[in-house]
């Protein structure tokens, strides 16, 4: 059984203004599909060809000599994270995670600085996570094909910081490409799932938060 590319849960024009057709026709179309390519070449004929992408990158983490299907399952699996982290009408925290990043951070305005400054602070390529570390909120960013699931972190929302994400619609501009990520990209309603899922969020009952 072979691992798919999965389709972009949207049109490849449907984050337009902000990430163009042909940025995201590139990045699902090519850069994601390699990895998934890689990794079907890697584990064919090896116990990997069954496993979940989590179970992949949960038992190669810490195998060196494994390194090559570790970064492709990883890829796979976080580049599926970072299509689902966006939606054409994100942006929007809405007043259960305004009030959680408020009473962690003191403000949505504080922890967006902290997003870009951990994005623009990552050296070469990377990810920039909004992860549940415990029962706390936390902004980390990780190198290469870094996935939180192997320092037992929850990933709630990721940025792509690869190059290929953002230089033909930003160039070199990082910091703009990720406040426009969280300014209008940001998939706050599949945030508040994970959280609600996680039991730090208090559930939704009947369209009325419960108490
Ligand atoms: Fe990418």
């Amino acid at each position: 059984m072979a691992f798919k590319l999965l389709p972009l849960p949207y049109a490849t024009n449907a984050l337009e203004p902000h990430i163009s057709r042909r940025t995201m026709e590139f990045h699902h179309d090519k850069h994601h599909a390699t990895y998934v390519d890689n990794l079907n070449r890697l584990s064919e004929g090896t116990p990997y060809a069954v496993m979940s992408l989590e179970e992949i990158v949960l038992q190669t983490a810490a195998r060196p000599e494994e390194h090559a299907i570790h970064d492709n399952a990883a890829q796979a699996w976080n580049h599926t994270e970072f299509w689902n982290s966006m939606h054409p009408a994100g942006g929007k925290t809405g007043n259960d995670i305004d009030e959680l990043l408020t009473e962690q951070y003191g403000s949505y305005a504080r922890f967006r600085q902290e997003f870009v400054n951990a994005a623009t602070g990552q050296f070469g390529s990377g990810w920039t996570w909004l992860v549940l570390d415990g029962s706390r909120l936390a902004v980390i960013s990780t190198p290469n094909a870094g996935n939180p699931l192997t320092m037992g972190k929850l990933p709630l929302l990721v940025c792509d910081v690869w190059e290929h994400a953002y230089y033909l619609d930003y160039q070199n501009r990082r910091k703009v490409f990720v406040e426009t990520f969280l300014d209008h990209l940001a998939n706050w309603e599949r945030v508040a799932s994970r959280l609600r899922d996680a039991g730090v969020m208090a559930p939704v009952l009947g369209g009325v938060r419960a108490a």
